[in-house]
């Protein structure tokens, strides 16, 4: 099984990530958790990456394709996969399509969770006053849904095309929306 899961900065895809991720029993590889354990690690591509983060913009995509051309060789990654936050730019998909042209693998399916983004930059907003998190202040919230919105959201047309898509209501309980997540790949995948 290869998925992905695409969707707007709070919608909460790394949550949901996880779950389908073992309900499916791939690993769930996330190009966020990657730069973050980096981050706190201070490794070089930490120093590299943690202004770009904090800020709100994306990693350069020779960066972030590296990673993850690299994170699929790794044997847990032989079986399936799920990637989460990835591909994020036009430049992304293309080089996920050049390692996978290298397999027999294609993509199975894309995930895209769906809600209001107004909802969501407040759910962030309210978020970052509780946790504090370096990328959540209101003025960095904005900028990712801006990037979001303009770098991300039309890949989603690329994969509607390609048959792909998988459009799944993202406001809801955890487990309501995983419900939703899995009932709709079974119909897509059977
Ligand atoms: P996430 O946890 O997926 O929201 O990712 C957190 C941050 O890591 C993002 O705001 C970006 O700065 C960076 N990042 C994660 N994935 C990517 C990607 N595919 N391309 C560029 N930057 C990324």
């Amino acid at each position: 099984m290869r998925l992905l899961i695409m969707g707007p900065p709070g919608v909460g895809k790394g949550t949901q990530a996880v779950g389908v991720a073992a309900h499916y029993g791939v690993p769930a590889i996330s190009t966020g958790d990657i730069f973050r354990a980096n981050v706190k690690e201070k490794t070089e591509l930490g120093k590299e990456v943690s202004r770009i983060m904090a800020e709100g913009g994306y990693v350069p995509d020779e960066v972030t394709n590296a990673i993850v051309a690299d994170r699929l060789t790794h044997a847990d990654a032989a079986r399936g996969w799920l990637l989460d936050g990835y591909p994020r730019t036009a430049g992304q998909v293309a080089a996920l399509d050049g390692e996978l042209e290298k397999t027999a693998h294609g993509i199975d399916a894309v995930i895209s969770l769906v809600a209001d983004t107004e909802i969501l930059v407040d759910r962030l907003l309210k978020r970052a006053e509780l946790e504090g998190r370096a990328d959540d202040n209101a003025e960095t919230v904005r900028k990712r849904m801006v990037i979001y919105t303009e770098a991300t959201d039309p890949l989603l047309a690329t994969y509607r095309d390609r048959g792909l898509l998988v459009e799944v209501d993202g406001i809801g309980a955890i487990d309501e929306v995983a419900a939703r997540i899995t009932s709709a790949l079974d119909a897509k995948l059977g």
